[in-house]
């Protein structure tokens, strides 16, 4: 390859002449501070010296011994490295053969003997000059065309008259097209590569680039013969003549596939939940966002469904997670396929499958967005469709999963106006629908709203009613069926609320325990319901039987044997009064666990009742096994029990099952004679109920604890 000389470097010219007086001659004509001078003798030290001195020129005699001038210089441009040299060829005779082979065997220019001296110099400098600048140009041209490399970068001009297009090798690639120099293509010819759909947005830029004469840049796409498909980013720039008339075009085309492919895996990673492949909440709340928009522009209405699974977490602690990582998946994807295909969705819009979104907010929350909603009540058929779904059993490896849903919907524009509002009222109107029993579906209310506040307000004012003494204990007394005579009290905490004035427990017991705070309130109960009865002995009453309701947190996160047994000897009391009662549902969960527990506590010496049974699934051999007291009938049976047959043989079953397993029994709710009467039939062992009293405060129950009375 020739040497690229520096700015400022000497030029090498190499004389050729077999006449050792004529090479003197050069040498002195050409003396010069900027130039390195050498000689060869002939064509065959010429050619040595070419290859070994790169001259910038060669000054050559075409009448030479053993290779001459024509010969020379045909070899000479023949070697790669003799493209750029200039060759001037010293022609004897000024006959118009020589001049014309002089010029096809590739000499730059000739000069004819007898030579004008001076002129030749003049000839020289300029010829050098003319080979640097032409040596900058490849060089710069095979700078850009690196960078093109790299930049997957081609450009092209046009002319526009002719029709041509010029362009550089890497814009042939790009395009797929064969490089041709002796063939320029057309710009018709570049466009056939263009992707059909976006020729038209190229057409309407270039006419527009034509009209106004101002720059552009489009983003295409390029679909080459084997069918792959290429994105291309071009900017062009218009040409005018001086009378303002666009005579060409220029510009750049630069291969983005690669980036635009990485964008998109980053979108996918930022904007896809990665277990489920649906929607996140990121993308979700941009279609929310847009949907909304598109709904205040055209006056349509938008259906927000947000569907929670019910009871996931037990799934996921007592499956593992990888399975519930699995049936997440499987949700999802019947989610997708089914709601889509569904003919509830043709009903609901016309435009069917666009018009709905579904994605994961995370856990096991889902949303479904209805968009162009023609009528409301489609968004409850969708809800109550996808309830349906969710009710088939799922198989995850061996086993059949029976999952269900509860959703909340929110409308727009009546429940809310903003993403905000109408996602936090669609959360509201879930959580209702998970109260009212699961497995349904609640449009979002006003009051529903009125309730959420309140919820939230005693949520955070209960966290201050223990230290401000705000709870305090009702008793309800428990008579035996036999002897008509008082067995006990049941204690049914209180909240003393400075505004609200007394809020019943249905309403800050539950708070309680989705906030935790019941193992708080729990210890006060027991507490105080053991330093009342060490009260009333004081008072000199006989001891009464205590029952204290114990919430199933109590038993996860509290040692309530323990606690048991601690406050039972700080007062000093006999454990044989006590008699804590536990709900069917919190026994039933851990049970190994459970009986630990209730071993441990039935060691100390206290009661244990099976509170509100036959509400929750009891497993019979687990009722065989607990070292428990007293089966305590709930409330719904009694209700009915001389109207309702089922009712009735209900409770003769339980009772039935209680006297086999060696348990007493007692009736809540009892409310009239009649329903007395039939549990007294029954033989069953006590009751309670409003027929009886009300639950009292301490000072009220007392009138029941007067020796040796009767109540019925
Ligand atoms: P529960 O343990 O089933 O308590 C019986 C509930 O039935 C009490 O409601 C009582 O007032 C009510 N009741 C009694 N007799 C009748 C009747 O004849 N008719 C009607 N309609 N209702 C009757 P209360 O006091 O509102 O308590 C509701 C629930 O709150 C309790 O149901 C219990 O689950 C919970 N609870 C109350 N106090 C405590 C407590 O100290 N700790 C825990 N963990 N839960 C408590
Ligand atoms: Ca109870
Ligand atoms: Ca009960």
């Amino acid at each position: 390859m020739n040497k690229s000389r520096l700015p400022g470097e000497q030029s090498v010219v190499l004389i050729v002449d077999d006449d050792m007086a004529e090479r003197l001659l050069m040498r002195e004509t050409l003396r010069d501070e900027a130039l390195v001078v050498e000689e060869a003798a002939n064509g065959e030290e010429a050619l040595a010296a070419f290859d070994r001195l790169s001259p910038d020129l060669v000054l050559m005699d075409v009448k030479m011994p053993k290779l001459d001038g024509f010969s020379a210089c045909s070899i000479m441009r023949s070697l790669s490295s003799g493209q750029d040299a200039a060759i001037v060829l010293v022609t004897g005779l000024e006959d118009f053969a020589s001049i014309s082979r002089a010029f096809d065997v590739g000499a730059t220019d000739f000069v004819t003997k007898p030579v004008n001296w001076p002129l030749l110099r003049h000839r020289v400098r300029y010829l050098l000059r003319a080979g640097k600048a032409f040596r900058n140009l490849r060089q710069s041209e095979k700078r850009l065309s690196m960078a093109q490399n790299i930049a997957n970068m081609g450009n092209w001009d046009w002319d526009i008259e002719k029709n041509i297009v010029y362009c550089s090798s890497q814009m042939y690639r790009i395009f797929g097209l064969p490089e041709a120099d002796n063939f320029p293509h057309s710009y018709e010819i570049f466009m056939q590569r263009v992707h059909r759909n976006d020729q038209n947005s190229i057409v309407q830029q270039v006419r527009k680039a034509l009209e106004a004469k101002t720059p552009y840049s489009v983003d295409y796409r390029i679909v080459l013969p084997d069918g792959t498909c290429r994105n291309v980013h071009e900017q062009a720039d218009i040409v005018t003549d001086e009378k303002g008339k666009a005579v060409s075009m220029h510009g750049t085309v630069q291969d983005i596939t690669e980036r635009i492919s990485a964008e998109e895996k980053i979108r996918n990673l930022s904007y896809y939940d990665r277990l489920t492949g649906l929607p996140n909440r990121e993308l979700f709340l941009e279609h929310f966002n847009r949907a909304l928009y598109a709904a205040q522009r055209d006056g349509g209405k938008v259906a927000l469904l947000y569907l929670d699974l019910d009871r996931f977490k037990r799934i996921n602690e007592s499956l593992g997670h990888t399975a519930g990582d699995k049936l997440l998946k499987q949700i999802s994807v019947f989610l997708a396929d089914s709601i889509r295909s569904s003919d509830v969705l043709a009903k609901t819009s016309p435009a069917g499958k666009k018009d709905l979104t579904i994605s994961r907010l995370g856990g096991d929350e889902f949303t479904i967005l209805l968009t162009k909603l023609s009528d409301e009540s489609h968004a409850g058929r969708v809800a109550q469709r996808i309830l349906d779904l969710l009710s088939q059993p799922i198989k995850i490896g061996s086993q059949d999963i029976y999952i269900s849903g509860s959703i909340g919907i929110t409308l727009y524009p009546s429940d809310g106006e903003d993403v905000d509002t109408l996602l936090k009222n669609a959360d509201v109107a879930m959580y209702h629908a998970k109260e009212t029993g699961r497995n349904s579906f609640q449009f979002f209310s006003e009051q529903m709203n009125k309730r959420a506040m309140e919820k939230l307000s005693i949520e955070t004012e209960l966290k201050k009613a223990l230290e401000k003494n705000e709870l305090l204990l009702y008793y309800q007394p428990q008579i035996d069926l036999k002897s008509g005579k008082l067995a006990g009290v049941e204690a049914l905490v209180r909240w003393q609320h400075p505004r609200l004035g007394m809020v019943p427990p249905g309403l800050f017991i539950p708070i309680a325990e989705e906030t935790g705070l019941i193992v708080e309130i729990g210890r006060w109960v027991l507490a105080e319901a053991c330093r009342q009865s060490k009260q009333w002995q004081l008072a000199g009453f006989a001891p009464i039987r205590m029952g204290v309701n114990i919430s199933s947190l109590q038993f996860k996160h509290q040692n309530l044997e323990t606690l048991v047994e601690e406050i039972l000897q700080q007062t000093g009391l006999d454990p044989h009064f006590f008699k804590l009662e536990l709900t069917e549902s919190a026994i039933m969960q851990n049970v190994a666990q459970v009986n630990e527990t209730l071993v441990a506590l039935k060691k100390i010496g206290v009661k244990l009742a099976v509170d509100d049974f036959g509400t929750g699934y009891s497993s019979m051999s687990y009722l065989k096994k607990f070292p428990l007291d007293t089966l305590k009938i709930d409330r719904s049976f009694v209700m009915d029990i001389t109207t309702d047959a089922n009712d009735a043989a209900i409770i003769k079953a339980i009772i039935a099952l209680a006297k086999n397993l060696g348990l007493s029994t007692i009736a809540e709710g009892v409310e009239t004679q009649e329903q007395l009467s039939f549990l007294q039939e029954q033989f069953c062992d006590e009751i309670q109920g409003f027929f009886i009293s009300r639950p009292l405060p301490h000072d009220e129950v007392e009138r029941f604890f007067v020796n040796g009375q009767t109540f019925f």
